[in-house]
């Protein structure tokens, strides 16, 4: 079975490996993906938000915590291992290495998002880092953003303005955005930018 239902919520099952591998294929394929990484704070926000349990279900969702991996053990459904954001940004841009794949950037603040932009350009130098911009961006502001990203029309869209508010921005605007696979990454980009 590839899906798990988690408190209503659609997991994929697989391992972070298998996950990562899937993912990499439908990149190659062009086929659109959002990644959510799922915690269960998010799982909690879906029971008491209808349209974010919508979202949930038009997304990739993958068991990011160890809470997600016991409640499923507590009721029998087959999700091994976790798929944690950071290491799945990771896992993402070693592939972008390898296949020189277009990455864009979004969110944090302009210090952290430019710092995490150089070090995963020297960590991953065959990835092409084609746009990077914070996530302190005004409203009206925002067209501009998503025609940014639209025109550069990355392989891999990193959003990190938190969850819930990242997952929604990719939901609201994936069908314009032009990104293959677009993933809510939350505090990755601090991680990262150290
Ligand atoms: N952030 C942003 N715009 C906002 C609010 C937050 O870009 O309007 C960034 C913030 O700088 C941080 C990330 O979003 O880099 C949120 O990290 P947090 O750890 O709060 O997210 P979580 O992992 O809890 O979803």
């Amino acid at each position: 079975k590839q899906v798990a239902n988690i408190l209503g919520v659609s997991f994929s099952t697989r391992g972070f490996d298998e996950t990562v591998a899937h993912l990499v294929d439908r990149i190659r394929e062009g086929k659109q993906t959002h990644v959510v990484t799922a915690n269960p704070e998010i799982v909690m926000l879906a029971k008491e938000n209808r349209p974010f349990l919508k979202l949930l279900d038009q997304a990739y969702v993958v068991p990011d915590g160890i809470g997600i991996v016991y409640a499923a053990k507590w009721t029998g459904e087959p999700i091994r291992e976790r798929v944690a954001g950071v290491e799945l940004l990771e896992a993402l841009m070693a592939a972008a290495d390898r296949e020189k794949w277009k990455v864009y950037l979004l969110g944090a603040s302009p210090e952290v998002n430019r710092l995490a932009a150089e070090k995963l350009s020297e960590r991953f130098p065959g990835a092409r880092v084609v746009g990077y911009r914070d996530g302190y961006f005004q409203r009206d502001e925002e067209q501009r953003v998503v025609q940014d990203i639209a025109e550069k029309q990355p392989h891999l869209l990193f959003v990190a303005m938190g969850a819930p508010r990242q997952d929604e921005w990719i939901a609201a605007y994936r069908d314009q955005l032009q990104a293959t696979l677009a993933m809510g990454v939350g505090g990755s980009l601090d991680v990262i930018a150290g």
